[in-house]
């Protein structure tokens, strides 16, 4: 079989690339997915909130799932359920499914498998193995997809957003939620989230709080031994359903086993601003190269590479060259994406998104190559596991043949060069060719989007 482009998960991000490679002419686009229904993890997270940047509407996540699902395939997409994606090789791909194993030629390929939480065992966490251990995602597809009722007291570990969710879901199957814990000193999602699940279910969240031990009786979970992170005297908590949330992981399998570059930031392949990964036709978008944006962004990454690969078809857009890494300090973890290209596009959003290890107060961000400061971001909060922006409009100011791009926080407060303001909305909307020009008026710099086609300016700005 052969296919113009073959994306690898149909979640919110294969799905939108595959409506947008459609609408752009592309003929044959054939999305694999291993799930029985298509729409990825939107599918079994029942709450509202979905599809505000993408589609400009607030859906619950089956909705947005079956909306996006249902766009691709009156796009003329073919979305084959079922399918497992086991190899791929050069342009080769291996789906194995209840029809047995087929071999795809592709022109281009798109890797769009997503994300998970870490698992308990992955997480090192001693003691029994007893059942009533699982991830959120475990959770949602049992309560969700699988209808089933749960009882007894639970502990959420974790105090993102996602961790929130978990509660919600334990009070929706009917689980009393004893408390969030979290390792760091404070919750890290909104203080809103927090104030609302405090009123409703008395959830307490307890910080700076480590999971010592479970402890199961007869094959089932009786309480887990929890320990201040800075020491101090373990308690016992008796509970019957824990749940790890976050720590988050890219579902990069396929990608590492592809030979792909990977990332050491991220965990998943490394990406240019095209979202091109460093085997020639094989992208990456959404929660692969940014464990875990929502729903909506991944979907927004997963058009922006379908456009690159359009262009990519059309030779509009040569194999993968030499590209300048983009690197980040501590206490930033990483950043995606993580690699400048020559005569790059601006990145999905026209930003770069990042993550910190650890909480700090509002700073500015500094971008240098060999030295040379590039550019400084406004001044920004850093709280694990929420995202930090950059805007790319310092990307003209790289030279190609330069060292490795390093962002970090400022140290001093040096004169600001070019002050990095937020880029929103219509960046997304840049088309293949389409690149940032800086020019100097007098003291003033303005940074447009210019399509290198010969288009003329749709946005400048101070
Ligand atoms: C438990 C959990 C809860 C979340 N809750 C929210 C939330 O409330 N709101 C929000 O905005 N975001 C949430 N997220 C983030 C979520 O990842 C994004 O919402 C969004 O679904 C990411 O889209 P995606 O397309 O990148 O990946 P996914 O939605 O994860 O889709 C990836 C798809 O790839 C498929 N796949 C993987 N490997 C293969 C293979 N080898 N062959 C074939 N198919 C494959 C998978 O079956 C899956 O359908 C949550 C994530 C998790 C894990």
């Amino acid at each position: 079989m052969h296919a113009d482009v073959l994306i690898v998960g149909a979640g919110p991000a294969g799905l939108s690339a595959a409506a947008e490679l459609r609408r752009l002419g592309v003929e044959r686009v054939l999305v694999a997915d291993r799930e029985a229904e298509p729409g990825g993890v939107p599918r079994h997270s029942w709450h509202t909130g979905y599809g505000l940047r993408d589609l400009r509407r607030v859906l619950s996540g089956p909705a947005y799932a079956r909306a996006l699902a249902g766009a691709a395939a009156r796009a003329g997409a073919d979305i084959r359920t079922a399918s497992t994606v086991t190899e791929i090789c050069g342009g080769a791909a291996t789906i194995t499914s209840p029809r047995g194993v087929e071999t795809v030629q592709a022109s281009a390929v798109l890797l769009a498998t997503g994300c998970r939480e870490r698992p308990r065992a992955a997480r090192l966490v001693p003691g029994d193995r007893p059942s009533g251990v699982m991830t959120t995602g475990e959770l949602q597809q049992r309560v969700y997809l699988g209808g089933e009722q749960l009882s007894g007291r639970a502990l959420v570990v974790g105090a993102e957003h996602v961790s929130f969710s978990a509660a919600v879901t334990l009070a929706h199957a009917g689980a009393r939620v004893v408390a969030l814990v979290t390792e760091y000193e404070r919750q890290q999602s909104y203080a809103a989230f927090r104030a609302a699940a405090a009123l409703r279910w008395r959830l307490e969240v307890w910080t700076s709080t480590l999971v010592r031990r479970v402890a199961g009786t007869d094959g089932r979970l009786s309480g887990v031994e929890l320990a201040g992170t800075h020491g101090g005297t373990a308690r016992f908590v008796p509970c019957e359903i824990l749940v790890f949330s976050a720590d988050w992981i890219p579902d990069c399998t396929l990608a590492r086993a592809a030979g792909l570059s990977m990332d050491p930031g991220t965990r998943g392949p490394a990406v240019d601003t095209a979202l091109a990964t460093s085997a020639d036709g094989v992208f990456a978008a959404g929660n692969l190269v940014h464990a875990a944006e929502t729903a909506d962004v991944a979907a927004l990454s997963g058009r922006h590479a379908a456009r690159q690969i359009a262009a990519y078809l059309r030779g509009r857009r040569g194999p993968v060259g030499s590209r300048v890494p983009v690197e980040v300090a501590p206490p930033l973890l990483w950043i995606s994406p993580n690699a400048v290209a020559a005569a790059t596009p601006p990145p999905p959003l026209g930003r770069f998104t990042l993550r910190a290890a650890g909480f700090g107060p509002p700073g500015r961000l500094e971008v240098r190559q060999d030295g040379r400061l590039l550019g400084r971001s406004r001044p920004q909060r850093m709280i694990p596991g929420r995202s930090i922006h950059l805007p790319a409009s310092w990307l003209p100011g790289v030279d190609p043949g330069g060292g490795p791009v390093r962002v970090g926080r400022a140290s001093h407060h040096g004169p600001v060069l070019d002050d990095l303001d937020d880029l929103p909305g219509e960046v997304a909307s840049t088309e293949p060719g389409d690149g940032l020009r800086r020019r100097h008026m007098g003291r003033i710099v303005v940074t447009e989007f210019v399509s290198l086609d010969g288009g003329s300016p749709r946005r400048g700005r101070r």
